[in-house]
This record gives structure tokens, C-alpha cells and sequence, in this order.
């Protein structure tokens, strides 16, 4: 592990805890290590890119927790059973729901859509977590650990086993207040003791069958949704970790649940994770970031309009993650821009020399860094990169400041006191954390049109291509618009699809 007090990654990493509602230092549970749990994708249908954030943020902490020398453990699940149309106890199972009206089978849906999931979270350069832990694979676990608690937090009614929340100290205190408003949204279930307790286990109302079923001691049925992480958290990363995230609407009634839960199964006032973190939403105010509005936004709708879904990656690090992000397309194309702009400044700082070759072999697939690497080039740094590695690490090390990181990045690319190598070192030090893929983005891969995919069967090269538009250009000039009408034409034969006028002069896409 790097010593963080020791080089110029000094800063001590604080972070909003959503607990204490305020900024703390990271101090690990287990020295030198980071354990992680984010709550994933109800993989019933596609995840809007509201959904995509909550991940591109969990990202942004692991790499920032990585950067600062903790040997990261993340775990996010998958839930592919148990969440219910609102978010309390009433309606149906979403799985069950979604193949009620597609007539496919919910395990089916759940494959479905979790493989698209995994495919938006490589296409926005997210690394793997430790595991994906998938819900349906850890019942027989989920039913011991209810078990566990039942006799002293639980009761049963006819719909399944419930949680009192009365049995736990400080029920709630992560929510933001236990207002009439959350309360409202809790609908009330026959029975129920208070309105904030929460199913365990619902169980298969009589003559009915569930798709998703399992035998327990409180009958047939299906885990609640909070269990499965409070389970999950506990078996991959111990009774107490240290950070557990998820988008601020589960701060209100997802995590205090896993929480009580959590309390009861210790046996402790402690509530499982150190600090909770939450981030905003991204919020679009047409209404397409809504499920139900059917061509809703999701990443597959901005890469047909031809943005990259790395634009959409840089979008979401030029807010904090704490700050609601409104989506606009104006937005996301003044990202995009910018994010064309940096691989072309990177490409001038650039040329393919042993540097290159040397940082790419000593990067992942996800463009991460080596540990080696990073600690090779925070050695050899003069004062000049030291400075700039070191305000580097102050904003990343300041909750996650991503817009100030970004700036410094930007100076770093253009700072003339630096050779060109040293400012490629830093690119691929600084994008380790930002995940842009910096080093390898090639302006050919940013000129998306309609997928991404199969771009590197694409045969004909940019020199060709350049020749064939140059040409055009030439012919324009001269008034002889058929032939470059029919020059046109044949690129298009070879897909590949003119945008004149262009801010960038990138004049050309490809047409997948
Ligand atoms: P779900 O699939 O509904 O369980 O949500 C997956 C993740 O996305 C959770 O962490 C949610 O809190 C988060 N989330 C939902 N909507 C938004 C949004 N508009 N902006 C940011 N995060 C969101
Ligand atoms: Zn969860």
C-alpha cells in the first residue's frame, strides 16, 4: 500500500457520510483494505442512465480508493427477485410483474437485463467489482440469516414475516427525517405493528404460484429486498465494512431497513457499514428517465444519437456527486465536445513513443493503472508534477470533487514547464481515477453512430478516408458538386457517414 502520508497523494481522504451528515476521514475497518458494497440493478428492465450514475460514482470511489493505496474489495448485487413495485410493501414483484406482460419467464428477464446491464457498465469503462452477487443464488442464506433474527425482531402475519422496527435503537436516523411524507408512502399492511415495518418474507398468497418461490419455516415465497443486502453485505465483506453506497432515494427507506436488520443480525447498535454514501439523481425534466414512459433514456438511446457513452461518463464527473445533474442533450453534447477535445490534446502531448507503449502495457482493460506504475511515476516526479499530483489528490481526496480533479487534469495536459512525456504520465496517472480511457480512446472510436460495437471490424482506414473527404472538399471548392456528390455517395457505400459542419472539423463518422 502506498503510505498516504508519505508521498504526494497526501491528503487524507474524507468523505461525505450520510449517517453522521457530515465529512469524515476514511479510517478502514481493516488496515490497508477498502471493502465496498453498492446496491445494484433491479434487473427487470433496461437501467436509465439516472440508474448508470449511481454506478459511475460507485466507480469513482473504488478507483479513488485504489489511487489512495487501499486494496479495494467491491461488491454490487443484482436483484432479480424480491424488490416490489413501490419501494414499501404493497404491489407486485417487479420480476413477476415484467413476465406477466412479456409472457418470457422472470429468470429469463432477469438474464436479459442483466446482461445488458453488464454490457452499459463496460461501455462506461466501470470496473468489475470483486463479485456480482446475484440475489437468487444466496435464498437458502437469506432464510438463515431471517431465521436468525425472527424470534426477537420479527412477527407474522398472513402476507409473510415482518420486521418491528421498535426493536432496534435509532430506527430511521439515516433517512432524512421520518416525515409524514416518507411515512405516507409506506402503505399500511393489515397487521403491521408500526407503518415503517418491512416484509423479511412475503410470502406466496394462498392458491397462487410465484415464478420465483422458495420453501421457508414462514411457507413458500420470496426473500424481501432488503434482506438480500444486508445478507450479501455481511457474507462477502463481514458483519461491520466500511463503505455501502446507493442512490439518494434509498437513504429514505432501502438502507434504513438493511440497517435495522443489520443491527439485529450483529447483535450491535453498529450499522453494518462505517459510512453510507448516496448520490443525487440526474434529472430530466421531459420525464424520459421514467420506466414506465417506454423509450425512456437509457445509454443504447444516446450512443444512436452518436454519443459516446464515455461523454456520458465525463457528464456525470463535471457535477459532484452530491449535486442533482439535470440532463439536457445540450449537456451531454458540451461533454462530448469536451471529452473530444482532451483525446485530441492528449494525442498531441502523445506521439507513440516508448511512454506510450510503456503506460499501455501497465493498464488494464478498464484503463487502470498498474499500483506499480502509479507508485514508478509518483517517485520520479519533480517538483512541477509533484505540485499538480498533489492538487490532484487534494480535490479526489475532498469527497470525490471530480469538477476540480477534471481542472487540474486540464493543466496538467497543457502545463509547457513539463515535457510531453511527463504530461502523458499524468494523464494516466489522473485517468486511473477519472476512468476515461484517455490513453486508448482513439478519435475513430469517439466518431460513433449507431453502436459501438464491431467498430474495430471496420476495415478502411482513417488516412484513407481523410484522402476521400479532402478530395471532396477540393471539389466543393472548385463548384463540382456531382463528383463530390458521388464521392459522398461511395463513402457511404464504405459507412461512412459525412457531418458537415462539424464544430471540431471531425467531419466524418462512422455508420455502423
Ligand atoms: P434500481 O434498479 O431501481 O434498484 O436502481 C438502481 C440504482 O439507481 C439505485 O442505486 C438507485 O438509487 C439509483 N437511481 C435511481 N434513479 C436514479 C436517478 N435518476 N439518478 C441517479 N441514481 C438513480
Ligand atoms: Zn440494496
Amino acid at each position: 500500500m502506498n503510505d498516504p502520508m508519505n508521498d504526494n497523494a497526501a491528503h487524507p481522504l474524507k468523505l461525505f457520510n450520510s449517517l453522521t451528515r457530515q465529512m469524515e476521514e476514511f479510517v478502514p475497518v481493516h488496515p490497508g483494505e477498502a471493502r465496498v458494497y453498492t446496491c445494484g440493478p433491479t434487473v427487470y428492465n433496461y437501467q436509465h442512465i439516472g440508474n448508470m450514475r449511481a454506478y459511475v460514482f460507485a466507480d469513482l470511489l473504488g478507483r479513488t480508493l485504489s489511487w489512495k493505496g487501499y486494496k479495494l474489495t467491491h461488491i454490487i448485487n443484482i436483484t432479480d427477485v424480491g424488490h416490489l413495485t413501490s419501494d414499501a410493501d404493497v404491489g407486485d414483484d417487479k420480476m413477476e410483474k415484467a413476465a406477466a406482460q412479456s409472457g418470457k419467464s422472470a429468470w429469463d428477464i432477469a438474464k436479459y437485463y442483466t446482461d445488458a446491464y453488464w454490457k452499459d457498465i463496460e461501455r462506461l469503462n466501470i470496473r468489475q467489482p470483486a463479485k456480482w452477487a446475484i440475489a437468487t443464488d444466496h435464498v437458502e442464506e437469506m432464510i438463515a440469516f431471517a431465521k436468525s433474527i425472527a424470534d426477537k425482531h420479527c412477527y407474522e402475519l398472513d402476507s409473510g414475516l415482518y420486521f418491528d422496527v421498535s426493536t432496534v435503537p435509532d430506527y430511521g436516523r439515516l433517512a432524512g427525517a421520518q416525515s409524514d411524507d416518507i411515512e405516507g408512502r409506506i402503505d399500511a399492511v393489515e397487521g403491521k405493528r408500526h407503518p415503517q415495518d418491512f416484509a423479511i418474507w412475503r410470502k406466496t398468497p394462498a392458491g397462487e404460484t410465484r415464478q420465483m418461490e422458495w420453501d421457508s419455516p414462514w411457507g413458500k415465497g420470496a426473500p424481501g429486498w432488503h434482506l438480500e443486502c444486508s445478507q450479501m453485505s455481511n457474507k462477502y465483506l463481514g458483519e461491520k465494512f466500511d463503505i455501502h453506497t446507493g442512490g439518494i432515494d434509498h437513504r429514505e427507506i432501502h438502507h434504513p431497513n438493511e440497517i435495522a436488520q443489520n443491527q439485529a443480525h450483529n447483535c450491535s447498535e453498529h450499522s453494518g457499514a462505517n459510512i453510507w454514501m448516496h448520490n443525487n439523481f440526474l434529472i430530466d425534466r421531459a420525464g424520459k428517465m421514467s420506466k414506465s414512459s417506454g423509450d425512456f433514456l437509457r445509454l443504447q438511446v444516446l450512443i444512436d444519437r452518436g454519443i459516446h457513452p464515455l461523454a456520458y461518463r465525463l457528464m456525470c464527473l463535471q457535477a459532484h456527486y452530491r449535486s442533482e445533474l439535470e440532463f439536457t442533450w445540450e449537456n451531454l453534447e458540451a461533454a462530448s465536445l469536451r471529452l473530444k477535445r482532451l483525446v485530441m490534446a492528449v494525442r498531441r502531448i502523445s506521439p507513440d513513443t516508448k511512454i506510450m507503449s510503456e503506460l499501455r502495457e501497465n493498464t488494464t482493460e478498464n484503463g487502470q493503472l498498474s499500483n506499480q506504475m502509479i507508485s514508478q511515476i509518483r517517485s520520479i516526479a519533480g517538483f512541477e508534477m509533484s505540485s499538480l499530483i498533489g492538487k490532484f489528490d487534494e480535490a479526489i481526496s475532498d469527497d470525490l470533487n471530480t469538477p476540480i480533479a477534471l481542472t487540474v487534469l486540464d493543466q496538467a495536459i497543457k502545463d509547457r514547464n513539463l515535457s510531453k512525456r511527463d504530461r502523458v504520465r499524468l494523464v494516466a496517472l489522473f485517468d486511473s481515477v477519472l476512468g476515461l480511457d484517455l490513453l486508448r480512446i482513439t478519435r475513430r472510436k469517439l466518431r460513433v453512430s449507431k453502436t459501438v460495437d464491431g467498430l474495430e471490424n471496420f476495415s478502411i482506414s482513417d488516412a484513407d478516408v481523410e484522402a476521400v473527404v479532402r478530395t471532396r472538399r477540393l471539389l466543393k471548392s472548385r463548384g463540382d458538386y456531382t463528383l463530390a456528390d458521388e464521392l459522398k455517395a461511395l463513402l457511404s457505400l464504405w459507412g461512412v457517414e459525412l457531418m458537415d459542419g462539424d464544430k471540431l472539423q471531425w467531419d466524418w463518422r462512422i455508420e455502423i
